[in-house]
């Protein structure tokens, strides 16, 4: 089917549907009469998380949203914002089988998938996209780096699915333990949810003899885009439409300019359509050489306004505001995210209204860890004049 008829299909039923996507179109004097192709989607303003936040908080658990009733679904997943996120069905629901195969993952091979299977989405993402495909899934899930090495020996494990870093502390581990490349079996590693540095691939690749590509996608939306061999940014992929758009003015942008990424879910169940994601990317100029037509946008190049990603979670301006109303005592605190060896850090600047006893920091650590889902690695005391106009966000890593 042409993506035009599909927009039209996609918004008909979503309208019939789902309440919050009627009221989304009524809002601006549009019925699906007036969409009726890819180019007429720009009609409908973009869906921000923080109204995506706000709706299913007013109107749990999915905003009004969900097309399907909720008893259909196969899982629910709470990501951080919090943002519900359904799962219609078991199988490739978010689609990463096409970038997994394009990847080098294929049928038979036994893949440890090491993504979160608690709450956030990822695992399971992977899991069904791996089942798909005909290879075996060891759901390892997060930590325990020695575990993973030993699992990856004795299964002889030849594929993993992660973050990068993750990788690279198994591998390291592994090290450690005595194993070389020609110790383990792994062959093909596929990466998400973070920066892939050139300098960390080539750890993979020659190092290692690891094939490593990377893909890009949202808990909310799944597969988004996906490298191929040529390894020059990433094909959308099936099932998604992209934008690239000014973030001030909302206007599509040509290639090499940077803009927000903005993604419309084909799936009527769940019309998430123009979801603006907060991250930012550009279109690149012309055809691959791969030969594939789908375009490709560059790698994420930061996030609009007041997030920023530590080791693959989305840590949110809000989240900490809330955290630091509920400890009085706290009067300035920045975010500071650098980067030591391949693993992210994040330090939290502190500037304190007076002198506390230590376990109420350590209280206040284990809080922001329960509710942001990152460690804070390290927590500084300092004046408030330090801090006090300075943003909350503050990201040091280098790439290369
Ligand atoms: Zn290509």
């Amino acid at each position: 089917m042409e993506l035009d008829q599909k927009v039209v299909q996609l918004v008909g039923r979503a309208y019939e549907g789902s309440r919050a996507f009627r009221e989304r179109m009524d809002g601006v004097g549009l019925t699906p009469d007036d969409i009726g192709g890819v180019e007429d989607l720009r009609k409908l303003p973009v869906l921000k998380k923080d109204t995506l936040i706000d709706l299913q908080k007013k109107d749990p658990p999915f905003g009004g949203l969900l097309a399907v009733e909720p008893q259909s679904l196969a899982r629910i997943f709470l990501s951080p914002g919090p943002i519900f996120d359904p799962q219609g069905c078991d199988g490739d629901y978010w689609r990463w089988k096409e970038a997994l195969e394009v990847g080098g993952v294929a049928k038979g091979d036994v893949v440890l998938n090491t993504f979160s299977y608690h709450l956030t989405p990822a695992g399971f993402m992977f899991d069904g996209a791996l089942r798909a495909l005909g290879a075996v899934v060891v759901p390892t899930g997060t930590g325990n780096t020695e575990q993973q090495v030993m699992v990856a020996k004795r299964l002889g494990a030849t594929g993993f699915v992660g973050t990068p870093s993750f990788l690279y502390a198994i591998l390291k581990k592994a090290g450690e333990m005595g194993y070389g490349p020609g110790d383990l079996s792994l062959r093909v590693a596929f990466v998400s949810a973070e920066k892939l540095p050139e300098s960390l691939r080539d750890t993979f690749e020659t190092g290692w003899e690891i094939k490593t590509r990377q893909g890009y996608g949202t808990a909310d939306v799944g597969a988004v885009a996906f490298e191929c061999d040529e390894k020059e940014g990433m094909h959308v992929s099936q099932g998604v439409i992209v934008e690239i758009l000014d973030p001030n003015t909302g206007e599509p942008l040509p290639a090499g300019e940077t803009g927000e990424v903005v993604v419309t879910l084909l799936d009527p169940s769940y019309p998430l359509v123009r979801f603006g994601t907060g991250d930012l990317s550009q279109w690149m100029e012309g055809p691959c050489i791969c030969g594939r037509e789908a375009p490709r946008i560059s790698g994420i190049l930061g996030r609009v306004g007041d997030a920023v990603k530590v080791r693959g979670m989305f840590v949110h301006g809000h989240q900490i505001r809330e955290l630091t109303n509920i400890y009085p005592h706290i009067k300035a605190l920045q975010c500071v995210v650098t980067r030591v060896g391949h693993r992210d850090q994040l330090t939290f600047r502190v500037a304190l209204a007076r002198p506390v006893a230590p376990e109420v920091l350590q209280e206040f650590r284990e809080r922001v860890r329960e509710r942001i889902k990152v460690k804070v690695d390290h927590l500084e005391l300092v004046d408030e004049g330090e801090i006090e106009n300075e943003p909350l966000f503050l990201d040091l890593r280098k790439w290369e």
